[in-house]
């Protein structure tokens, strides 16, 4: 592929084609949430318009045709992630919720007291609290694996708090705030070897990287649809059949279940098991869309081309006009997620006057607090290059950067 490739890319995504402030919308948001591509928004349109029924529980047309998209999709996400069996993909509402079922029902049935879990400096909060919540009830343990000044993971350090207490490491994949590319395949094997469980907060990772959980062999995967190009309140928890089926259910109501009555009732067989209640069928059906999309453009020319943005910034950033810009977030292995601060400029003051030449950033803690702490930052300004952009975007943000620099 090459430019001519991009520019067709972008004809796939309508939001892409406005003005903000004036000014052609550059959107660099995307480690916080990816546009859609044509294809997701027709689906979602299509469905509720000839297909929209209820799922798994009824005889007519309209419920087959939309149980048959909605369990398509699993089998899309299984082959996706190369789960073995799309039974082990559960449905949720994002990344959030995939974490906080495991948490509330492996964890609060496993973990004791005294047993300990491993984390990362680099966490979003959503890879935190939940587990701080299961410590705090089971009398556990949360150790955390610091990290170096570029934002790479202490691996011996790591090393030195595996012990055979540790129940579960729980790990960024790729960090939101820094891009970094976290060893998990050496991860998993250092903590099996230990008889820890791991569990993987792909939010990032998935739309960047190759995803095989089979070869990765990690006991659980959260997937979130809305950074992949797909729909919002749509994710996915991987996990291995063996352990989904040792977990108790996480919501008790319709689907979930065998047979009720008021005496004893009996669970349902996974997935359904954990998909308690009437899920978000259009929105899975539309992630679909979204995952054809990734597939068709391929992971390969996806990093390759969201790679050469990252250089291209970072060399850009070398310029003596930017010399004040401080990029946060410099491991060897990173994906196109550049934070950065500019001395004596307050981050949020830099989003807004990025916002009024139509250049979409985030700036804050990025829900990653203690790694901001670990930084001595309050916050960063975040850019985050996704398949649709170019260098031109990449150029206009320097520009402006370069502009923003000299009102210092
Ligand atoms: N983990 C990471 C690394 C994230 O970047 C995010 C979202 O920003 C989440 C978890 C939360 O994901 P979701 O929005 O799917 O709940």
């Amino acid at each position: 592929m090459n430019i001519a490739d991009i520019e067709k890319i972008r004809t796939l995504f309508p939001i892409l084609h406005q003005e903000v402030n004036g000014h052609p919308l550059v959107y660099f948001d995307n480690a916080a949430t990816t546009q859609k591509p044509i294809s997701v928004i027709e689906a979602l349109d299509k469905y509720y318009r000839f297909d929209n029924a209820n799922i798994h529980r009824a005889a007519h047309t309209l419920a087959a045709r939309s149980t048959e998209m909605f369990e398509d999709t699993r089998k899309t996400i299984q082959s996706f992630i190369n789960a073995k069996e799309a039974e082990e993909c559960i449905f949720t509402k994002g990344v959030t919720e995939s974490i906080n079922l495991v948490a509330q029902t492996w964890a609060r049935k496993f973990v004791q007291a005294g047993d300990e879990i491993i984390i990362t400096t680099m966490e979003h909060h959503s890879n935190i609290v939940p587990w701080q919540m299961i410590c705090e009830e089971k009398s556990a343990i949360l150790r955390v694996i610091p990290i170096n000044d570029s934002g790479e993971l202490l691996m011996d350090e790591f090393d030195k708090l595996l012990n055979p207490k540790t129940k579960l490491v729980a790990c960024v994949w790729v960090s939101n705030a820094l891009g970094t590319i976290n060893p998990v395949k050496e991860i998993i094997q250092k903590a099996h070897a230990v008889g820890a469980k791991v569990l993987l907060d792909g939010a990032q990772a998935c739309s960047h990287l190759k995803v095989d959980v089979q070869d990765l062999d990690c006991d659980f995967l959260c997937v979130s649809s809305h950074k992949l190009y797909g729909p919002t309140g749509v994710g996915v928890l991987y996990g291995k059949r063996q352990l989904l089926e040792m977990m108790p259910p996480y919501q008790g109501g319709g689907e979930m279940i065998k047979e009720v009555s008021f005496e004893k009732t009996t669970y349902n067989e996974i997935p359904y098991k954990f998909e308690a209640g009437t899920p978000n069928i259009g929105d899975v059906i539309a992630f679909k869309k979204a995952l054809d999309f990734v597939n068709e453009i391929g992971k390969d020319f996806i990093a390759h081309h969201e790679n050469s943005l990252l250089a291209y910034f970072n060399e850009l950033l070398l310029s003596e006009e930017l010399k004040a810009v401080k990029p946060i977030g410099t491991a060897k292995e990173k994906v196109s997620v550049q934070s950065f601060v500019i001395e004596g400029m307050h981050h949020f003051d830099i989003g807004m006057m990025l916002d009024a030449r139509g250049i979409a950033v985030r700036t804050g803690h990025h829900c990653t607090q203690p790694l901001m702490n670990r930084f001595s930052l309050e916050g960063t300004v975040r850019a985050s290059f996704a398949i649709y952009n170019t260098l031109d975007e990449v150029k206009k943000l320097t520009d402006s950067l370069i502009r923003i620099c000299k009102l210092r």
